[in-house]
């Protein structure tokens, strides 16, 4: 039986992306050689629509373009996703990098201008803080290395 995996769904060709398309990436769908892929989006698990304005994290809170307070839907979609992984029990995820809420190690500023700064999504944290490995799209090789 194959490890189970959790991936950004956008990343496997979903269009769940907050402009309605999607971030899809040969290597991730390549997973499938070797796990079985489960696909989450965390922003439409928090019941955010497609599309969506984009959302940036700042001062630990998540704020859409025009300033509206989405933190309580991104810890929602945090907390169905991290449900999903252990339902499915999961030991890794691949999740899209820079993401308010897949993003881990670097994330958008808040500024909306592109620039990022040291810190995790929200799911992407929730994820590694209860020992879920988080890899991004940059470090599949290593992912493979581990999980294979
Ligand atoms: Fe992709 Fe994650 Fe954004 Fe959903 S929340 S579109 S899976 S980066």
């Amino acid at each position: 039986m194959k490890t189970k995996i959790l991936v950004s769904a956008c990343l496997l060709g979903e269009n769940c992306k907050y402009s309605g398309g999607n971030n899809k990436n040969e290597a991730a769908i390549a997973l499938a050689e070797y796990f079985e892929l489960i696909p989450v989006c965390p922003e439409c698990f928090g019941g955010l629509p497609i599309p969506r304005e984009p959302s940036e994290i700042r001062n630990g809170r998540v704020y859409s373009k025009s300033g509206k307070d989405l933190t309580k839907a991104f810890v929602l979609g945090a907390e169905n996703t991290l449900y999903i992984a252990r339902e499915k029990n999961c030991p890794a995820a691949l999740l899209k990098e820079n993401s308010p809420s897949c993003g881990f190690g670097k994330i958008y500023d808040g500024s909306f201008s592109g620039k990022l700064t040291e810190g995790n999504g929200l799911t992407a944290e929730l994820l590694s803080k209860n020992e879920i490995a988080v890899f991004g799209e940059s470090r599949i090789d290593k992912l493979i290395s581990l999980y294979k």
